[in-house]
């Protein structure tokens, strides 16, 4: 067993695993975060980019308030 030394990460990772992160974005369950948000065409309507944390993927989605 070799000594457990904790090297700190420079940025904080994302709480799951890298495994189960992996799995849980294999069954669309992304870990979005907003880069953008406008309005759509109608009132009240909004599109928003969003960005998995984990894969990086992008898609735009339409939301209403
Ligand atoms: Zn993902």
């Amino acid at each position: 067993m070799p000594p457990t030394t904790l090297t700190p990460r420079p940025e904080p990772g994302p709480p799951l695993p890298d495994w189960l992160g992996r799995l849980l974005c294999r069954v669309g369950w992304h870990d979005d975060e907003l880069l953008d948000a406008s309005f759509g065409f109608a009132p009240r309507e909004t599109v928003e980019t969003v960005r998995c944390r984990r894969c990086r993927r992008v898609v735009t989605r339409r939301g209403r308030r």
